[in-house]
Parts: C-alpha cells; structure tokens; sequence
C-alpha cells in the first residue's frame, strides 16, 4: 500500500488535500493523472448503464437539499456510527470495525458505547435569525426518490426503469484511513432501479451479474473479487437484502460496492413526510403502485482505489548491458481506463523527427488523451510512460521519414510493432474504447 501510495503522489494521482496548512483528514486531491483516471472510471460506469440501457436515465441533482429530506429518510434518526473511547489513550474507534474489547493502539480498557450520527451538518442562510440547518447529503440516492415523479413522468420511463447519479457525498467519519478507501468527502455511482415487488428477486439476480461484469470487464483480477451478505439482523434500516462487492485490498477485504433491496421504504416515507403522491401509474393495467427499489451503490474513488492496486505490477526486466536487470514499475490499467492512452516519442529531436511527432501528438489528441516527449533515452521515457500506464508508445525513428511508418510499444508485453503512420489513431482509439467489444 505504501508504495501505491508514494506512487500516487509522486506521479499526480492522489495526494492529501490543503498539504500546505499540514493536511486535512478524510480528505484527498486527485492530481493530473488522478482526474483523469477517476473520469475514465465514471464515464465508463456512466456509459454501460446509463447511455448503453434503454431503462435507465440520468439525473444531477444538488448536493444540498431540504433539511426535511434527512428526517424522511430515517438519516436523522438512523444515520449513526457506534462509537467507543479508550480510556487509557483517548482513540476514538466505530465499535463495528473492533475485533476485541480492548483498544487496538494501546490495549486500554473501552467505554460504552455512544451513538455519533455522521452527517456533516451545515447552515444556509446570510442573517443568524433566517439561516437553517441542513446537511451535506451522506448518499446521492435521497435526491431520486425525491425527484422520482418529475423524472419519470418527464422523461416517459415506465416501471421497471432505473434513474442513475453521480456525485458527491460526505460523511464525518470516525477514524477516515486506508488511502482513500474511507474518506469524508467522496463520489458515488448510485443507481435506484423500481421494479413491480413480485420481480424484485429476478431485477436483485440480475443486478449482481451486471455489477460483477462490470467490474470484470474494468480488468479487475476475479480472484480479487467476492460477495459479501449480510446477515438479517445487521440490515441498514431501510434494507430487506443487502450484499456487497469486496475487493481484496493490501490492507485486507473491503466494500466496493452494496446492492440493496430497499423495498418500498424511501418513496413510502417521502410520500408520508411531503405530503405528495409519489406513486407509479401504470396507465395500462390502470394502476398506482409504489415500486420496489433494487439500489446498486459504488463508491467511485474505491473503485479508483482498487484500480489502482490492481494495475501496480513490479517486473524484473533486463537492461540493455547484458546479463543485468532493473525493476520495472508499471501500471496495467485497462486500456480504457488509462490517463493518458498514448505518448509520442521521436526517437532523436533532430532530422525533423520531432516536428512530425508533434504534429502527429496535435491529431491524435484530437481524438484521446496524449502525451508527448522527446527528452531523454528512449529507454527511460518507455519507463515513465510504464510508471504512469500509459498503454501505448509511438517511436518516430530513422524509418518514419522514408515510408512514413512508426512503431507502437505495447506496455504490457513491451513488444513493438510497425504500422503506417495514418492507421495509429484508428489502432489506439479502438483498443482505448468500447469499439471493440
Ligand atoms: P462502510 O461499511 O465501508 O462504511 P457503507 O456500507 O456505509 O460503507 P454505503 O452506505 O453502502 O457504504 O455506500 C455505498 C458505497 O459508497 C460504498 O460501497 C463505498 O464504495 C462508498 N463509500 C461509502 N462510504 C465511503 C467513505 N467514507 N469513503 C469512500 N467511499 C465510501
């Protein structure tokens, strides 16, 4: 983990957030390369179950809503860590996470525990007598139930249909940690799918094999994958079946994902605390209903987290002095997900090869992310490149000149092949899509 994490940092992916004024807990920056590998990761989601399925449409709601919408969903209430102080130390831990009764930093003896509810609270309003307390949401989902009727009778959706958001969520987390497996502030991918109740177990199955496709096809190792149910009596309040996606981790087994069964809870309680009919009319069977939810939820920067872990590879690959090796740091992220899919890199600057690998580097990235360099041993920029996944290498060399070709390095088997200059938008685009699937 800590070389994942030096990694990140060094290279731009991640580092601490506010690093000048010393950090600031649970909160972290995604650098250059970051933004654009998280971006990948949400696009990708985005494009396989929103714009790819004809049941599931899109919504960007705001993160602050009515303070009543937290009491409607039980957050208010509900919405609370178990805490435990250790006597001896003064650490703070959520009693779920412990595995003893005793404090794991010092071996102290332990309070009780008391209820912390972890929404972070926040005042809207400019005077003192006219501001009011409300939140910053802890679940993008609250903001679909709530639009659940402008959004389908808008948009023509009939049940079952989906309504999927991305966006930011925050949660005042005891003891945030692991990188940013557990921070304060973090995005989810949430979708809440509203089927009949007599399909909820077909829409629960079918929902499980698509999440866990999804995170095959993002080149996540299926070793590292599994399934966790919860046991009836550890529910969240609202749920009737929960299970998740863990990801072996460095630092042990951790959710990726939770996919619920929330029944008819949310629209139920919405539809109680508004005042409004939130019910589904099926206008050919003559019918108001309130439909079942099946909820995925994903954590976007878990998934880049685990991402990230699963790509970082260390190979012994020898050196150009014979019988030597060096370690060689690469990145296998999934072509798709790469920050930057290709590099150009003119083998020398002078005979013009660097013009025509820039003018190359100025349409390619027209059409994806590039990265051009002409500094260097050509050997070391490969390395950078590997450092950093990008997944495609174009050397300009002596042969470019006199038949217009260049050769194309794969990082993963470091194998070089010649193609016609003209062609390498079309080879890296598709292998950098969903063209070829
Ligand atoms: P945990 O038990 O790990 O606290 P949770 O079960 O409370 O997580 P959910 O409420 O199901 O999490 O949230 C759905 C998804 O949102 C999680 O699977 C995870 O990917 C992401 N998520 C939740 N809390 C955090 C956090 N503090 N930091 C980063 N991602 C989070």
């Amino acid at each position: 983990m800590e070389k994942i994490v030096s990694l990140c940092k060094r290279r731009g992916f991640i580092f601490q957030s506010s690093g000048i004024y010393g950090g600031i807990n649970g909160c972290w920056d995604f650098g250059p390369l970051g933004v654009e590998l998280k971006r990948n990761l949400k696009d990708d989601w985005w494009y396989v179950f929103v714009q790819q399925r004809e049941d599931i449409v899109g919504l960007d709601a705001s993160i602050i809503m009515h303070p009543d919408v937290w009491v409607a969903s039980g957050h208010v209430a509900e919405f609370h860590d178990m805490l435990v102080d250790c006597k001896e130390c003064k650490h703070r831990f959520r009693e779920d996470h412990l595995e003893g009764d005793r404090c794991p930093d010092c071996g102290g003896e332990l309070t009780e525990p008391k209820a912390f509810n972890s929404m972070l609270k926040t005042r809207l309003g400019v005077s003192d007598e006219s501001a009011v307390d409300t939140y910053l949401r802890p679940e993008t989902c609250q903001a679909i139930f709530v639009d659940f009727k402008e959004v389908y009778s808008s948009s023509r959706t009939k049940v079952p249909f989906g309504i999927a958001q991305i966006g930011k969520s925050f949660r005042n987390e005891v003891n945030p940690r692991n990188f940013i497996f557990r921070s304060r502030e973090f995005e989810q991918m949430e979708i809440e799918f509203f089927c009949k109740a007599e399909e909820e177990e077909a829409w629960f199955d079918r929902w499980q094999r698509d999440i866990w496709q999804w995170y095959l096809d993002l080149g996540l190792t299926e070793g590292k994958l599994r399934w966790y149910e919860h046991p009836k009596e550890s529910l969240s309040h609202y749920s009737k079946r929960t299970v998740d996606v863990e990801y072996d981790f460095p630092f042990g087994w951790g959710e990726l994902q939770g996919l619920a069964n929330r029944g008819t809870y949310d629209l139920t309680q919405h539809t109680n605390h508004s005042g409004k009919d939130l019910k589904f009319f099926d206008q050919e069977a003559h019918e108001s209903y309130i439909p079942t939810v099946i909820e995925p939820s994903a954590g976007a920067d878990r998934t880049c987290l685990a991402v990230l872990c699963d790509a970082y590879c260390e190979e012994e690959v020898p050196t150009a002095k014979e019988g030597e090796t060096e370690t060689r740091i690469v990145m296998k992220f999934s072509p798709r997900l790469a920050p930057i899919k290709a590099a150009v890199l003119p083998l020398v600057k002078k005979d013009g090869l660097a013009e025509i690998g820039q003018e190359l580097e100025r349409k390619l990235r027209k059409k994806f992310n590039t990265f051009y360099d002409q500094s260097g041993a050509i050997g070391r920029r490969y390395r950078r490149m590997d450092e950093v996944g990008t997944p495609y290498c174009i050397c300009l060399d002596y042969e470019t000149k006199e038949n217009e070709t260049v050769t194309i390095r794969d990082r993963d088997t470091m194998e070089q092949i010649r193609i016609k200059m003209d062609e390498v938008a079309d080879y890296i685009g598709q292998r950098c899509s969903h063209e070829r699937d």
